[in-house]
């Protein structure tokens, strides 16, 4: 993840960096060639602009040029910017604050990681925050749906709702929050079903789930591997429900960073988690200042 573009800025900075003075042309050549870098890294047109527009007034703008070291001066706000494009200098936590079962909703195309990402941050609350977590499949389309959130259940150690077959989802949900409420559950996690594609049906599954369910947070998880897909794909959804965050999947992969890039400014919409791999401990808060340092290396 971010390799190629961690490497197309280490070079354009390097310059940068090995002058002593910086003319505003130097940065203004500099800017081109982080265009050029970002739009390679699938990060989508307009997030390109905003961000090099405001790097380049600031490098210019302030003192910066003649200050002792002004190379440094700009890789450091163009660090800034960086943390502010990937959704600023503060990490966004779960909203768990209300009387439980707090239900946190699941959704998202199919093979995005919805399951896998449930079972993760279910296990997250169980052993970082010592919540007690229940989790249920209302995905009654895909066949073993249900049966592969009960196998992570086992692996994971955290409770599913028993299955029945023949419910339909909203069925599941309220059975779901009866027995939440009942075995005293601080959290309910709700795996909806995912489509090929974002559809109506989806879209109105989700909604009279929600309906019932009343999540406290919605997340939508995305696969990065797909880039301004995925961007486009949440797009979709929060004009549908009401999202609370992203589930960034498969930054393990060698995605070119556009999603993480692009997530929060095209769709307003904080990226929570980011999946790194198949394990099911393979999860990360996604604190934004990090992700920053590992691009600029
Ligand atoms: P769903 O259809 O959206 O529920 O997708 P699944 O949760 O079944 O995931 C599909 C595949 O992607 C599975 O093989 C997962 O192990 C894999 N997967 C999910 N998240 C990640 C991730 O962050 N990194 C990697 N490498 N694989 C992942």
């Amino acid at each position: 993840m971010f390799d190629s573009l961690s490497d197309r800025l280490g070079g354009v900075f390097d310059k940068l960096r090995g002058r002593g003075a910086l003319k505003e042309q130097d940065v203004r050549d500099a800017m081109r060639e982080v265009r050029i870098a970002l739009l390679e890294a699938d990060v989508a047109l307009p997030v390109v602009r905003r961000f090099v527009d405001r790097v380049t007034e600031k490098a210019i703008g302030q003192s910066v040029l003649r200050s002792v070291t002004p190379g440094q001066q700009v890789v450091k706000i163009v660090n800034d910017e960086l943390i502010e494009t990937l959704g600023g200098d503060v990490t966004p936590e779960l909203d768990l604050a209300a009387s439980p079962p707090v239900v946190i909703m699941m959704v998202g195309l199919q093979g995005s990681g919805k399951t896998t990402s449930t079972a993760k941050i279910s296990k997250l609350l169980k052993d970082k925050q010592g919540k007690k977590v229940m989790m249920a499949s209302l995905d009654v389309n895909r066949p073993a749906a249900q049966e592969q959130l009960k196998v992570l259940g086992e692996q994971t150690g955290v409770a599913t709702l028993p299955i029945i077959a023949g419910q339909q989802p909203t069925e599941i949900a309220t059975r779901a929050m009866q027995a939440a409420k009942l075995q005293a559950v601080d959290v309910l996690m709700l795996d909806t079903a995912g489509r090929l594609h974002v559809d109506q049906q989806l879209m109105d599954e989700m909604k009279a789930v929600a309906a019932i369910a009343t999540p406290r947070e919605t997340l939508l998880v995305v696969d990065s591997l797909t880039g301004q897909d995925a961007v486009n794909v949440a797009q979709s959804f929060a004009g549908e429900v009401d999202l609370t965050g992203v589930v960034l999947t498969r930054m393990d992969g060698d995605a070119r960073g556009g999603a993480a890039l692009s997530m929060r400014a095209v769709t307003g919409k904080p990226i929570k988690f980011a999946g790194t791999g198949e394990k099911m401990d393979a999860i990360e808060v996604f604190h934004p200042s990090r992700v920053a340092n590992r691009i600029l290396g």
